[in-house]
């Protein structure tokens, strides 16, 4: 069984960008914005900053009052769109209930979508034409690509049918050549399904969904799921036990979520070739 090493792949990934981004003549720039104070939004906006300064991009953290309204975010965006400075616009979710997260998201120009969540980018991805993509599902096709696995031919199930994560890794893997089978709440015996998985790919946010014999022997077993468990996080696999049959595994920490992270990263510069390239 082979671990993969998500923060291994990160921070090649990084450096690779840092060292494309020393050679531009302009600085890509980020801008992240955040509406009210949550706990873990300020964890991963703290990450992506991180991120966006080890490669050498300009980073902005834009914050709001909870309590600013759906036009007023919707001019902040549009300042930051007409921006020629500013080449990655991304919204951390979640949003207060009385914005609609779906008209923020397309309200970003979807050349500086980062984030790839945009209706534009989705149907492109849907239709096969290059553009800005969700970074979750992109991290996880680089870190297949990274260890060679193959994919072409292959039964693929995706545990998790969300926008963010479980569709495009369907539309992602099924371009790559797997057969794709996707399974959600309302899937009747999750387990006919995940054990004919030959790469089985996990996103709901259920601690212990996966247990070792929904999983054949040799499968590639990515885990997406980010869970509080006690003081520290967990994925939706049960590790200990799923590990002794899986060919590989993704951990949780270091596995997925730091892939996101390098994928964000990269479609920053990516955002940034395609507004100059115009
Ligand atoms: P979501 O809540 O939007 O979607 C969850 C999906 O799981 C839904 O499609 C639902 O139908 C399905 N589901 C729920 N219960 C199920 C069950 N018992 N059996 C089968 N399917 C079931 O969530 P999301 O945004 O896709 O995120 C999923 C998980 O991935 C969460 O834990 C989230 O924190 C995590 N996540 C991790 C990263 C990362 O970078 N590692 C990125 C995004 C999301």
């Amino acid at each position: 069984m082979i671990i993969l090493d998500g923060k291994k792949i990160k921070d090649k990934v990084l450096d690779e960008l840092r060292y494309e981004v020393a050679k531009l003549p302009l600085k890509p720039n980020l801008v992240v914005i955040q509406v009210g104070d949550n706990e873990a939004s300020n964890i991963y906006i703290n990450q992506k900053q991180k991120m966006a300064l080890y490669i050498g991009y300009g980073f902005k953290h834009l914050k709001f009052n909870a309590d600013i309204n759906e036009t007023d975010l919707l001019l902040e965006i549009n300042k930051l769109n007409n921006d020629m400075e500013v080449h990655g616009i991304l919204v951390q979710m979640p949003l207060p209930s009385h914005i609609d997260p779906s008209i923020i998201q397309n309200a970003i120009d979807y050349k500086k979508d980062v984030d790839g969540l945009t209706d534009i980018n989705a149907g492109k991805l849907l239709h096969g034409k290059d553009a800005l993509f969700p970074c979750t599902p992109l991290g996880v096709m680089r870190l297949l690509d990274e260890y060679n696995i193959s994919v072409s031919g292959k039964n693929a199930v995706i545990v998790g049918r969300s926008d963010l994560v479980g569709k495009p890794m369907a539309v992602m893997l099924s371009k790559a050549g797997a057969t794709v089978s996707i399974c959600h709440s309302k899937t009747k015996n999750l387990e006919k399904y995940t054990l004919l998985a030959d790469i089985l790919v996990v996103a709901v946010g259920k601690i212990g969904l996966i247990t070792s014999d929904m999983v054949h022997d040799g499968a590639v077993v990515i885990d997406v799921g980010i869970n509080k468990c006690d003081d520290k996080i967990c994925g939706d696999v049960c590790f200990d036990e799923v590990k002794n049959k899986a060919s590989y595994i993704s951990p949780v920490p270091f596995g997925v979520g730091q892939m996101t992270v390098a994928m964000l990263g990269v479609n920053v510069l990516k955002a940034f070739n395609m507004q100059r390239n115009m």
